[in-house]
């Protein structure tokens, strides 16, 4: 077995992703290595392909209980014997994991840092040949990192007490110097190969967004999602509450997670998101690093994160399965204010000594200010972030909120307003408010005061009594925040940062104030009505793949649910897609669909064909029923009784109008149909019209002089659109005519 036929065979994957490649040869040659790849950039398979192909055992070094589980579940499902070591097995179980090692039950034991030096484990690892010792989310090992983990630090110690040196591979998504630093020095690597891939994630879209309401929001767009999945990040737990907690309200199956619920409902949440029992996940930046869940085709951030590293480590959970996903930030000033409270009072340096904590702050801090600059960036947010990575990125990348926002306003659809007399208003308040406290007010606090809100702070501080107050009553205040904007775009107004950004008038705002000077507004004649982008659709299936794409993940919830695995682990939502898309017929076809690999194909591919199988012949069925709708019913047979209860139109009608005037005198129950071609037919046959050449538009018949003779004419009406037509009319002379022979018996047939 070589590389190439593992990652076919065992994962279904045609080819190596950026990276995977150089790093799985250094390994397999002996090779230390640490690479840093994005989140979802599939750094697993660096040291579970080695680990087939290496004699001996692969141990892999991973902080969490839920990342373990969830990995060995997705290599048992590959064929592949893993097992992991952790509290969240009886001593019994761990002993069992133990005695089967021991007898080389597994390829690949995933441990927890702390156990690595206890008694027990240093007894089985010094009986065993482990020749790969792979460290995942290695930044773990760093106090520069969100995540230090002291017993990160117990690696070395371990590996010394080994017979034999393993190779040893790290792996993190952490991109920044520093933790790359610590990674290679505390782990006491040797000569690795350092292996940086871009970080770029083409299929993610970013956009931030300043919602005045960002709960409705947050709602109406999930309301567009339903049958998706994803994770809303807010800064603090009792954000998480209340967001959780509204959306239950509203219906949404929702769950949470922080650091401030006990371990037993982090894991039930955590496994209700990853087995699709709850769609959205609520979270602090507690819940993480363990989520190994690829279709999370959406990561919100309620608040703005601390830092750009968090921001993208989080937001790239979005979107494993490379399918197209979202990553919204939801921006407000008040945010910094929270970002800031939480550098200075986390307790996360604690242990730290004073000088090494004053330096952090000093970091975070400028981070932070890193951070805010990109949620104001008005150019491509992908290059902003990939510039903060130091990638080399073209200049725009028409995937993100900016991009789409400037292509979707050509010349052509940008309207301009005049804004005088609302900037005006706006100005005088914001002059007014400057006056009375010397400093002036945020955003939202002056809108409230155009409004005339009842907000308690506005009261108490009196600015009720401003001659401004309540002025633009009338306006909506979503629109009143877009003036503002449009004035502080203009240079009219000026945001002064401070504790909070607030809003002051700039030199400029006279002329509007005292010389009348026209403001113009010139915006996306859509600008208003756009509620963010549309649910990613680009690439989506059509209606019938989707209706396949839907039978398969009933199938593929009925596999994870007997195989007590998440959904995922079985199929991405990316090969369902495929399969949907490519409708195989036999196992080969299978195989070339991208995540399904021999074994997958082994077990579940009986199933998987049938689904497909049955849909394509319900498809065949309903093609077929209704192809028989259109098969003539039998001809219409009316009584005496039934055809005296018809009443002639005197303002003549069509052949078809009759025909269904006709076909509706039938009782419950009764067959028969008669059409206005067959009625046409069968004057044309019997003499009463004829076919003429079409110079005329429309028409193809028109009366004979027989026909004329029975009332059957041609009038000129107008069509819906507008335009004159002419058309074979039955006057009501003919209809009566028609009518005394159908009494006769003479049928239409
Ligand atoms: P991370 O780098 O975040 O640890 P993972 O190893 O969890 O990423 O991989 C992310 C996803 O990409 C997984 O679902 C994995 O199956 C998939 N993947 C990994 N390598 C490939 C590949 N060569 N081709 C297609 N999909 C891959
Ligand atoms: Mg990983």
């Amino acid at each position: 077995m070589d590389k190439q036929t593992i990652l076919q065979e065992r994962f279904g994957f045609r080819s190596f992703r950026d990276g995977q490649e150089a790093l799985i040869d250094a390994i397999l040659s002996g090779r230390d290595v640490f690479g840093v790849m994005p989140t979802g950039g599939g750094k697993s398979l660096c040291y579970q392909i080695p680990a087939l192909l290496l004699e001996g055992l692969t141990l892999v070094v991973s902080p969490l209980i839920s990342l373990m589980k969830d990995q060995v579940a997705a290599l048992k499902e590959a064929g592949i014997p893993a097992a992991f070591l952790n509290s969240s097995l009886t001593a019994a179980q761990q002993r069992e994991v133990l005695r089967r090692a021991e007898l080389g039950a597994y390829r690949l034991i995933y441990v927890a840092p702390e156990r690595l030096l206890t008694d027990s484990f240093l007894a089985f690892a010094a009986g065993q040949r482990i020749s790969l010792l792979a460290v995942d989310e290695a930044h773990c090992v760093s106090q520069w990192g969100q995540d230090f983990r002291p017993n990160y630090l117990d690696v070395p110690a371990f590996v010394r007490r080994l017979p034999r040196r393993p190779v040893i591979a790290a792996f993190t998504a952490t991109a920044t110097a520093e933790v790359g630093e610590d990674v290679v020095r505390l782990l006491e690597l040797r000569e690795p190969l350092r292996l940086v891939t871009g970080f770029d994630r083409p299929n993610l879209y970013f956009d931030v967004r300043r919602e005045r309401d960002k709960t409705a929001w947050l709602m109406d767009y999930l309301e567009a999602r339903r049958d998706k999945s994803g994770i809303v990040y807010c800064a603090t737990r009792k954000t998480v509450e209340q967001v959780c907690e509204k959306l239950r309200a509203a219906g949404f199956a929702a769950t949470r997670y922080h650091a401030g619920l006990d371990d037993a409902e982090r894991r039930e949440n955590q496994e209700d998101f990853a087995y699709d029992r709850a769609a959205v996940m609520v979270a602090t930046n507690a819940f993480g690093m363990g989520i190994d869940k690829s279709n999370v085709s959406f990561v919100i951030h309620y608040n703005m994160p601390k830092n750009i590293e968090s921001y993208y480590q989080e937001a790239g959970r979005a979107g494993r399965d490379g399918a197209p996903a979202d990553c919204v930030l939801l921006f407000s000033p008040g945010d910094v204010i929270t970002a800031e409270y939480l550098i200075e009072n986390g307790s996360e340096r604690e242990q730290l000594d004073e000088a090494l904590r004053a330096q952090l702050l000093i970091r975070d801090m400028r981070r932070l200010r890193q951070m805010q600059a990109y949620c104001k960036t008005g150019g491509c947010y992908r290059a902003a972030l990939l510039d903060y990575f130091g990638e080399a990125h073209a200049p725009g990348c028409g995937n993100c909120g900016n991009c789409v926002q400037r292509r979707e306003e050509p010349s052509g659809e940008t309207v301009e307003e005049d804004l005088t007399l609302a900037a005006q208003k706006i100005l005088s308040c914001v002059r007014r408010v400057e006056r009375k406290n010397g400093v002036g007010l945020g955003e939202t606090m002056i809108v409230r005061i155009l409004t005339g809100s009842r907000d308690k702070t506005l009261l108490a501080r009196e600015y009720d009594l401003l001659p401004t107050y309540g002025v633009m009553k009338d306006c909506k205040r979503p629109l009143l925040h877009e003036y503002v904007r449009a004035l502080v775009k203009q240079g009219y107004l000026l945001q002064v940062p401070g504790d909070y950004e607030v809003l002051r008038t700039a030199e400029k705002a006279n002329r509007v104030l005292f010389e009348n000077e026209a403001v113009l507004w010139r915006h996306a004649a859509s600008k208003q009505t756009r509620p963010g982008r549309k649910p990613a659709a680009a690439g989506g299936p059509g209606a019938a793949e989707q209706s396949l794409f839907d039978r398969l993940r009933g199938l593929r919830a009925e596999l994870a649910r007997q195989a007590g695995v998440p959904a995922y682990v079985i199929f991405h939502d990316a090969s369902l897609l495929k399969l949907a898309e490519l409708q195989p017929a036999t196992e080969l076809e299978l195989l070339t669909v991208s995540g399904v690999g021999e074994q997958k194909a082994k077990k579940y591919g009986r199933a998987v064909l049938a689904v497909i199988a049955e849909w394509k012949q319900e498809q065949q069925g309903k093609k077929s029923s209704k192809a028989k709708k259109k098969e003539p019913q039998p001809p219409l047979h009316l009584r005496p009784e039934q055809l005296a209860r018809y009443v002639c139109d005197p303002d003549g009608i069509s052949m078809t109008e009759f025909a269904r005037r006709l076909t509706a005198l039938k009782e419950g129950g009764e067959a028969g149909e008669l059409t206005g071609r067959q009625l046409s037919e069968q004057l044309l046959t019997e003499g009463y019209l004829k076919e003429q050449s079409a110079e005329t538009d429309n028409l193809r018949r028109r009366p004979t002089p027989a026909g004329e003779s029975v009332g059957i004419t041609l009038t000129e009406r107008s069509g819906k659109d507008g335009r004159a037509f002419t058309m074979v009319t039955l006057t009501e002379e003919a209809q009566r005519w028609l009518i005394g022979r159908l009494s006769e018996g003479l049928i239409m047939e």
